[in-house]
């Protein structure tokens, strides 16, 4: 998964960072109903766990939203010109 862009200034490249300092990806889920979120972490099963005691205990919110933040690098591969 990486996509290239050619601007004026130079050909850049984007890609998911997976180097061993790239921050965490981490997942977070949301009730749509009420709003209320869990708490960002590394464990999508911990996040998915929070669902289903918040369903538990508000039944009639059934609908979820996931939150995913994952970091990206870019870098410039060749300056324009060169
Ligand atoms: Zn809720």
């Amino acid at each position: 998964m990486s996509t290239r862009s050619v601007f004026t200034f130079g050909d850049w490249t984007l890609q998911p960072d997976m180097e061993p300092d790239a921050e965490p990806v981490t997942y977070a889920m949301q009730c749509a109903v009420c709003e209320e979120s869990s708490e960002p972490g590394e464990d999508v099963g911990e996040a998915q766990g929070w669902t289903f005691r918040h369903a538990g205990r508000n039944p009639s919110h059934h609908t979820y939203r996931e939150t995913i933040v994952r970091p990206w690098r870019a870098w410039m591969a060749r300056p324009s010109g060169a």
